[in-house]
């Protein structure tokens, strides 16, 4: 097959494409590298199979033809990142809201089975554990800013079910928890990144909060496992699924795990919210994904826990 992946040169695009090159489909990969980079797919850059377009899924001509071209799309392009979402709102919400639009609409217009890859963030505060698909979203006002993220992600899954109901268009949308893996920048906010490289550099750790807050931690290979998974399945056509692992861990004992499997000096570092995002910022307390769904319909499960992901996080950070 010939697949389109938006958002190809990001780290978890990354990823996908290698993944699927290496099950000999042909790849077409556009990113605008803004938060991807060409040192991501610089392994599989020059590879016959692979076409490369730097530029912006609001290129409507482009994805026009990209579209036409391809058998399947996995639409990954998206503003990400807590820091990047807190920063720059217009840019979160005009891309994951009418970025998706375009991507759908195309998909749509040529009939093309569509992978929307949505996030844990939908669920909001709601402190109901563990998620199953079907929970209720509970979100803060609008003048807190994070907020924008979920909505703007949960918009795109209503488009998405809005087409499969309508217009019979084949959709699968994942809710990717929080993914790990080699690539990954802390740069936009994420914490294992973040905290591996102040490690190895015997910089103090910045916990947020009271670091009571927790996170389940997923491989980005078992991830895109789930993905290819849920694409391949007829059966998982219009529906929502959960991806992640439902292994928690607390974020002070993150820190802690991460200092003693480096040897690091470093020492732990409190840092309030509002010190570090600003006004009236909220934090999920906890994130746990119900994994029955998927676990039913494909053959899921997770091949690396949270120590296999350290490790290979602090080899990738060593060398990078
Ligand atoms: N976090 C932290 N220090 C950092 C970056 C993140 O304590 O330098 C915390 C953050 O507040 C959150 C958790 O780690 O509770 C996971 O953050 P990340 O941005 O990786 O993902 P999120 O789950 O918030 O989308």
């Amino acid at each position: 097959m010939r697949i389109l992946i938006t958002g190809g040169a990001g780290f978890i695009g990354s990823h996908l494409a290698g993944t699927l090159l290496s099950e000999r489909h042909k790849i077409i990969i556009i990113d605008n590298l803004s938060t991807g980079s060409l040192k991501n797919v610089e392994n599989i850059k020059t590879k016959e199979n692979v076409e490369i377009f730097i530029d912006t899924i609001f290129n409507k001509k482009l994805m026009n033809e990209l579209v036409q071209r391809c058998d399947q799309i996995y639409h990954l392009a998206a503003a990400v990142g807590v820091q990047l979402i807190v920063n720059n709102p217009v840019e979160t919400i005009e891309t994951n809201i009418l970025g998706t639009d375009i991507v759908i609409k195309f998909a749509n217009r040529f009939n093309k089975k569509i992978f929307i890859a949505s996030t844990s963030e939908v669920y909001g505060k709601n402190d109901s554990m563990p998620f199953k698909e079907e929970f209720n979203r509970v979100y803060g006002p609008t003048n807190i800013r994070r907020w924008a993220y979920a909505e703007s992600k949960a918009i795109d899954e209503f488009l998405a079910l809005a087409y499969y109901y309508e217009k019979k268009l084949p959709v699968v949308i994942g809710r990717l928890f929080n993914t790990v893996g080699p690539r990954q920048s802390g740069q936009y906010g994420m914490v294992i990144p973040r905290f591996m490289q102040q490690a190895l550099l015997n910089h103090p750790l910045t916990v947020y909060g009271n670091g009571q807050q927790s996170r389940c931690f997923t491989h980005v290979k078992d991830v895109i496992k789930a993905m290819i998974g849920l694409m391949e399945k007829v059966d998982c056509i219009g529906k929502i699924f959960n991806i992640g692992s439902n292994d928690e861990i607390k974020i002070i004992d993150l820190a802690k795990k991460i200092i003693k499997l480096t040897n690091s000096k470093s020492k732990i570092k409190l840092i309030s919210y509002k010190e570090a995002f600003g006004e009236g910022f909220e934090d999920m307390k906890r994130r746990i994904p119900d994994l029955t769904k998927i676990c039913k319909s494909i053959n899921y499960e997770q091949k690396y826990n949270l120590n296999d992901i350290l490790q290979e996080m602090q080899e990738y950070y060593k060398i990078n």
